[in-house]
């Protein structure tokens, strides 16, 4: 089925626990901290469903494309599409936008023996998901406080982490915190699980399963909403409409019916089922597309504030503008290509290449920063030129001086404010702050992301190189030898 924005946003109104502070939100699609946010999510929706290019059919009904397991190159350049068009939709800034975890969970149904004895429970999920078109999130990392776990048991406290405190004949009991799940305010099911490795003896916290955002137990704790604090959509255009939220979610005994429950006492397991399934790569390809049409956004930026201030005819502004879109280009290509050299696996499936996937995620965790940086350069001290507030143009006066004094041959005064709290938005604001971090972090640390690239690179084949240039040559011999004049 194909959920309409309307439908999604009653989906919203389940009696969630939601908390701002101290403050217990009501009703999410209507509270001024993300009712904004919650709108865009429901124009993913409706974006979905107004094209048939965006599904596919299996059986008489109609799924969302990003729940198709890719048998062709086609298939997979169908899933990016829909990628990027949802992109799109927020210039790449909801990045756990509904397609993001479903595609997880589809990459993961293309292999789903890996899970063992919940095999069938992760392929009904995956029928569940894409049947009742689920928007899911997740929560796969320990919070921070669980590093050292003796200090809790020392004090007789509870260990922070989330982990099965019982099991019971129609499910298991889970308690405790994971981070950081974000989207999950606009979310209808968070996925629980464990991207980093455990300790082998780790295996309470091995649970890998899924529950409602609604579930009796579950509570989600905001960071602070950005939206909130948003004057108006002039002033702040992004944090107005895309502040995606980030939730520490917080179980309390909260049932999981067996049916939902993919990994149990299962150390290994748990990590294994992202990366011996298309999983980890369905999902992080949505990742790559999603920041390159931020990209987009950015090097657009990047020339207009360029022209706002005359400066696009200096050679070297035009030589940072060349790499601002030479660095664009090369996201683009590296995307192509995982769809040019998709991989037959798992069998009867396509996968993305995931060597350009990853390489493709490295790329976009260290570079973040330094694009930002190139753009706050181009910036200037434009930004502080500009009045506190649009409300300069409430009194007649001011507005006058504004509009005389601001204006440049290029741009007039109010278009250049607006240029510029766009461009704030972007690289200074909180949200602009929220978002280094989240490029930093979204697929964990950057040595994390590494680790997956060394994982996968052909070493055998790299060292061969070596070996077959070391054996075209001998070790000379002292008659051999080429004398030296
Ligand atoms: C905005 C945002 C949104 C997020 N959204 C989600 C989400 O939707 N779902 C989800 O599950 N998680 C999410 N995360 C969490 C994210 O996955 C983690 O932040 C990430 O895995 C890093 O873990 P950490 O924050 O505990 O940092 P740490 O692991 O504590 O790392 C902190 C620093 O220490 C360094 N460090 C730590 N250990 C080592 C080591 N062994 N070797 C070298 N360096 C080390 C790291 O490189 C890093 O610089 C989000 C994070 C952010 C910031």
């Amino acid at each position: 089925m194909l959920k309409t924005g309307a439908e999604h946003l009653k989906s919203l109104r389940d009696g969630r626990v939601v908390y701002i502070g101290g403050e217990k939100v009501g009703d999410v699609t209507t509270h001024p901290a993300f009712r904004n946010a919650a709108r865009s999510m429901a124009a993913i929706y409706d974006l979905k469903a107004a094209d048939a290019a965006y599904s596919f059919e299996e059986k008489g009904e109609r799924f969302s494309a990003y729940f198709l397991r890719a048998k062709t190159r086609e298939d997979l350049a169908k899933r990016m599409k829909l990628h990027r068009a949802i992109a799109d939709l927020s210039h790449g800034l909801l990045g756990r936008s509904p397609d993001h975890v479903s595609s997880f969970v589809t990459g993961m149904a293309m292999n789903p023996m890996v899970f063992g004895k919940y095999a069938d429970n992760l392929t009904r999920y995956y029928e569940h998901m894409r049947h009742e078109d689920v928007y899911g999130v997740y929560a796969v990392i320990p919070p921070q406080a669980a590093r050292n776990p003796e200090f809790y048991v020392r004090q007789n406290l509870p260990i922070p982490t989330l982990r099965v405190v019982r099991e019971d004949d129609d499910g298991v009991v889970i308690s405790g915190m994971k981070m950081l799940a974000t989207g999950a305010v606009f979310a209808n099911e968070i996925w629980i699980g464990n991207l980093i490795p455990l300790a082998p003896n780790q295996l309470p916290e091995s649970i890998t399963c899924a529950i409602a955002v609604n579930a009796p137990g579950v509570t989600l704790w905001s960071r602070k909403p950005f939206e909130l604090h948003a004057q108006n959509e002039f002033d702040n255009p992004l944090a107005w409409r895309f502040d995606e939220s980030d939730s520490m979610v917080m179980c309390e005994n909260v049932k999981v019916p067996w049916e939902r429950v993919f990994v149990h006492n299962d150390a290994v397991l748990a990590r294994d089922i992202y990366i011996k399934t298309p999983g980890h790569c369905y999902g992080n390809h949505q990742s790559n597309v999603r920041f390159h049409s931020k990209m987009q956004l950015i090097v657009g930026l990047a020339s207009k504030i360029a022209q706002a201030s005359g400066a696009h005819e200096v050679p070297a502004v035009r030589e940072v503008l060349g790499r601002f879109s030479a660095l664009e280009a090369a996201l683009g290509g590296m995307i192509a290509g995982q769809i040019q050299d998709a991989e037959d696996w798992p069998r009867g499936y396509k996968t993305f290449n995931r060597r350009y996937m990853y390489a493709a995620l490295n790329w976009c965790t260290e570079s973040h920063s330094q694009i930002i940086d190139a753009l706050r350069e181009l910036c200037g001290g434009g930004i502080f030129q500009m009045p506190a507030d649009i409300t300069v143009m409430h009194d007649t006066k001011l507005k006058e001086q504004f509009e005389t004094y601001w204006q440049t041959p290029q741009l007039g005064a109010v278009e250049r404010m607006k240029l510029y709290k766009l461009a704030w938005d972007l690289i200074g604001s909180e949200f602009a702050g929220r978002h280094l971090q989240y490029e930093k972090f979204y697929a964990g640390a950057s040595f994390i992301v590494r680790n997956h690239n060394f994982r996968e690179a052909p070493w055998d084949s790299y060292h061969k190189v070596v070996e077959d240039l070391m054996a075209s040559y001998d070790v000379p011999t002292a008659k051999g030898a080429r004398k030296i004049a």
